[in-house]
C-alpha cells in the first residue's frame, strides 16, 4: 500500500554552518500509527531560520532543512489517526513531538515540556534520528502535533501563523489584549505585523512603536490605531504611563526602563524577541508601578489552534512575499535588512523546477 511506505522529498538543505542551500532529496519515513503525511504547500521564513543555519545560537544540527512555518494537505494517514483525512488543511509549527507526560505537556503547554519539545527542525526526534523541517515537498508528523488551517486563509498566507501568528497571539491572549485595553506592539515585522492584526481584531487600543516613522502607512493599514517613533526621544515622554500592554518583538536589545515607563500601573512588558547579549534594568522601574518584565515562547498546539480558528474567523493571515527555491539565500539577507513585507513564504513547488 503505497500510503504506508517510506518516501523521498525534494527538499533545500545547508551542509555546515552558514554555508548556501542545496537541493537535496531527503528520506520521510512511512507513517506510523498515528502519523500523518503532509504534502507542503509553503514554509515561512523565520528570523530564527537564519540564527540556526549560521549558528548564531550554539550548536546546530547538521545537514539542516531548516522550517517551521509549514501549510499543506493531508495526503497519507496511518492506521491510527482520527483527527485527519487525505485531502485535510493542515499546518506544522516549531515542534513535532514532545515528552507528552511532563506538567506542561499535559496541560497542552507542549512549548514548555520539561524535557524539551522535539524541534521541527534541527532537533532530535524520539527515534534519534534529526529532524528535517518544512523547505521541503513533505513531512511526516504525529497527528497531534498537527493543526487544522481554516478554509478562509491560504496557504502562503496561513504558513506565518504557524509561529510568527502564536507567537504574538499567545501572550495577548494571556495578558488580556481586548476592549479597554491599551496595546503597544515593538517592530513591525514579521511578527509584529501579525501582532498589530490580531491585538486589534481583539479589540485592543494598538499602538505601534518603531524605530523611525517609514512604517506608519502600513501600520495603520494592518490596524494599528497609534504609530509612533522609538528615534523620537518625546515619544517616551508623551507615552509615559500609557499601555497595560507592551508586546516586544525586536531582538535588539532595549532601553528596558525607558519602555517600562511607558507602562500603566499593573502594566506587563512581554518579550518575544532574543537579544544576543543579556540585558539589564533598573528594579526601581518595576516597583514604581508594581509592572511585569516577562517573556513568552510560541503556543501549545491547542492555543496554535485556537488561534488558526480566530485567524480563520476574522479572515487574517500574514502579508506575504512568495519566493522560490532559488531565492532563499537572497531573502535571507533581506530579511536580516528587516527589508520584506511581512514574511517570506517559499512556494515549495518550486523545488521540481531544475
Ligand atoms: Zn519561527
Ligand atoms: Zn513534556
Amino acid at each position: 500500500m503505497t500510503t504506508s511506505a517510506a518516501t523521498t522529498s525534494a527538499a533545500l538543505l545547508v551542509r555546515t554552518p552558514g554555508a548556501g542551500f542545496e537541493r537535496a532529496t531527503i528520506a520521510r519515513r512511512a507513517p506510523r500509527e498515528h502519523d500523518v503525511r503532509i504534502d507542503i504547500r509553503f514554509a515561512g521564513i523565520c528570523h530564527s531560520d537564519i540564527h540556526q543555519v549560521r549558528q548564531e545560537w550554539g550548536s546546530s544540527r547538521f545537514p539542516m532543512v531548516p522550517g517551521h512555518e509549514i501549510a499543506g494537505v493531508v495526503t497519507a494517514v496511518g492506521s491510527g489517526v482520527s483527527r485527519y483525512r487525505v485531502g485535510d488543511r493542515v499546518g506544522v509549527g516549531c515542534f513535532v513531538d514532545s515528552c507528552r507526560a511532563c506538567e506542561p505537556c499535559l496541560a497542552g503547554e507542549q512549548q514548555y515540556c520539561q524535557r524539551g519539545m522535539v524541534l521541527t527542525y534541527n532537533g532530535r526526534d524520539q527515534d534519534g534520528e534529526t529532524t528535517y523541517g518544512g523547505y521541503s515537498q513533505q513531512i511526516v508528523v504525529d497527528e497531534n502535533y498537527v493543526v487544522r488551517i481554516p478554509e478562509g486563509i491560504d496557504f502562503a498566507a496561513a504558513a506565518p501563523l504557524l509561529c510568527a501568528g502564536i507567537t504574538v497571539y499567545s501572550p495577548l491572549r494571556r495578558w488580556q489584549a481586548g476592549p479597554g485595553r491599551r496595546v503597544a506592539i515593538v517592530g513591525l515585522g514579521g511578527l509584529g505585523h501579525m501582532g498589530v492584526r490580531i491585538a486589534h481584531a481583539l479589540g485592543a487600543e494598538v499602538t505601534v512603536l518603531s524605530q523611525s516613522l517609514a512604517k506608519e502607512k502600513d501600520g495603520l493599514r494592518l490596524g494599528a490605531d497609534h504609530f509612533h517613533a522609538t528615534s523620537d526621544e518625546s515619544t517616551f515622554t508623551t507615552l509615559r504611563g500609557s499601555f497595560d500592554l507592551i508586546l516586544n518583538t525586536v531582538s535588539a536589545p532595549l532601553p528596558l526602563d525607558a519602555y517600562l515607563g511607558l507602562l500603566r500601573l499593573d502594566g506587563a512588558l512581554v518579550n518575544v524577541g532574543v537579544p544576543s547579549e543579556p540585558s539589564s534594568l533598573n528594579l526601581l522601574s518595576l516597583i514604581v508601578g508594581r509592572r511585569t518584565l516577562t517573556g513568552s515562547n510560541i503556543g501549545g498546539i491547542r492555543e496554535t489552534q485556537e488561534m488558526l480558528d480566530f485567524c480563520g474567523e476574522h479572515q487574517l493571515g500574514a502579508e506575504v512575499e512568495v519566493i522560490g527555491a532559488d531565492e532563499v539565500g537572497a531573502a535571507y539577507d533581506r530579511v536580516v535588512r528587516s527589508d520584506v513585507r511581512f514574511r517570506f513564504v517559499i512556494d515549495v513547488a518550486t523545488l521540481d523546477q531544475a
